[in-house]
């Protein structure tokens, strides 16, 4: 085949087209003043200068690309840009275990030889390798991912973006699938000291397995992942029957795919489950993981998602006006995931981006074309028939109908070092408002005073927070 037999991108039915009603609208330009979204965005420094190894397809330098996109695009200027502290070891500790947390902080390439009985505990080698500052690069990305979420629940910004998260496969006592420290896990928890519901939502190619399993147990915390599904391909799990337990029975949803699904199949299907979840479930808040390496041409991924598609997923999240988080994830070829995530971050802001990407330094990485939206090149079979893509979608509006409408919160004190944290963080001035109790939305409390009023009337009596007090629980899921 050749290049011309297939569209461009221009040609996409995603990019500014305007010939149907069915088809989104690119915005034009910033939205008024009253309704342009906050946008918070959060960029550690040097978070692009760590290096999993040679061969390691895994590159945070991808971070650094996107951030010289966003700002050649000079999108800071539309928006706040934080430089977060890294998270402490005691906030690591909300998630996982304190042995794990001490070995990463303990390990070295040099000491590494002298802990290999450690490796297999912890899942360190191959795909999680020992490199130089892995401590302090989980403790950025995660610092980063915390301080947004505490940006969103001091009402402080709409949408808060940070790239160098979402790593989703990050376990309580381990590390997996390139990912050391669970960032999102930390940063719903985070939500959660203040809101009843958080949904999670996953565009990444790969399941997103670390955050559903802790969260497997709860209803306060729904879990949609959009991933490929097959016996051999990472992490292995997914599928449309893990739903869930407990009192997290029905809170879990996955939508396997397979190979080559294209936008529109993508779109319609991202769209007719997000709809009725959003309705059912009614989030106080929405965290979005936006692995690029569903796009098509991954290094690693086997989907045929333009750029444009993936970011109408964002677009259409964005129309429902909560409080979002915005992370990174998967991505495995630099120059397409820095594209990715820079259109994001103009949808995040509701501005349209020029085609022609900006000058800045690493411009080489996006030749021949130079353009935000290359044409889509090596399209893989789409083995997704309609059939299949519709039995997913009626088996999952049928889980829908069980979740029985959303669950109360019953009444929760707040953690009392919440304004300790709010204390240490960065001092810039999007920061400081954060440490001004009084500008805090209407109905979310301060410190010591009650989460929620509203009391569970779906008879769980001996829950807090919507998990059993007592009873199996997963060594691997979360107390919340
Ligand atoms: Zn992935």
């Amino acid at each position: 085949m050749t290049l011309t037999d297939y569209p461009t991108f221009s040609e996409s039915p995603f990019f500014f087209d305007r010939r149907s009603a069915s088809i989104p609208q690119q915005e034009d330009g910033i939205v008024g003043p009253h309704s342009a979204p906050r946008v918070a965005y959060y960029h550690p420094k040097n978070v692009g200068n760590y290096h999993y190894g040679e061969r390691h397809p895994m590159r945070p330098h991808r971070m650094e690309l996107t951030n010289q996109l966003v700002l050649g695009y000079k999108l800071h200027e539309k928006m706040t840009m934080h430089a977060p502290r890294k998270a402490t070891e005691q906030e690591l500790l909300e998630f996982h275990d304190s042995d794990y947390v001490d070995f990463l902080k303990r390990v070295t390439p040099k000491n590494a030889q002298n802990l290999t009985k450690d490796w297999t505990k912890f899942n360190v080698g191959d795909d999680c390798p020992i490199f130089y500052d892995l401590f302090s690069f989980c403790q950025q990305y995660a610092g980063a991912s915390l301080a947004a979420a505490r940006k969103l629940s001091s009402d402080s910004a709409d949408i808060a973006i940070n790239w160098s998260g979402g790593l989703h496969h990050a376990k309580k006592g381990e590390a997996s699938g390139f990912c050391y420290v669970n960032d999102i896990v930390l940063g719903i928890l985070e939500l959660l000291r203040y809101q009843p519901r958080v949904l999670y939502i996953d565009i990444d190619i790969h399941h997103g397995d670390g955050v559903q399993e802790a969260f497997y147990l709860s209803n306060r915390v729904l879990t949609v992942s959009f991933h490929k599904y097959s016996a051999d391909f990472f992490p292995g799990t997914g599928n449309l029957s893990e739903i869930g337990s407990d009192l997290g029975k029905y809170f879990s949803l996955n939508v396997p795919l397979q190979d080559g699904i294209d936008d529109e199949s993508y779109i319609s299907l991202f769209k007719s489950v997000m709809e009725p979840t959003i309705t059912t479930f009614r989030p106080s808040s929405i965290v979005l993981q936006c692995g690029a390496d569903s796009l098509g041409c991954d290094r690693l991924g086997t989907f045929n998602l333009s750029i444009a598609a993936h970011g109408e997923c964002v677009r259409f999240i964005k129309s429902f006006n909560l409080p979002l988080l915005v992370l990174g994830g998967g991505g495995y070829r630099q120059s397409s995931v820095a594209r990715c995530w820079a259109y994001e971050t103009g949808v995040c802001l509701g501005l349209n981006l020029d085609n022609d990407l900006p000058e800045t330094n690493y411009t080489e990485f996006f030749g021949p074309d130079y353009h935000l939206h290359p044409p889509l090149t090596g399209r893989i079979q789409n083995l997704n028939t309609r059939q299949s893509l519709e039995r997913i979608r009626m088996t999952i509006r049928e889980k829908l109908r069980y979740l029985g409408g959303a669950p109360s919160v019953q009444m929760q004190e707040i953690p009392s070092d919440l304004m300790g944290f709010l204390a240490s963080e960065e001092k810039d001035e999007g920061e400081l408002m954060e440490e001004q109790p009084d500008i805090r939305r209407e109905g979310r409390l301060r410190n010591g005073d009650l989460l929620e009023k509203e009391v569970n009337g779906g008879g769980n009596g001996e829950s807090v927070g919507g998990l059993p007090l007592g009873g199996m629980r997963r060594k691997t899921s979360v107390r919340i």
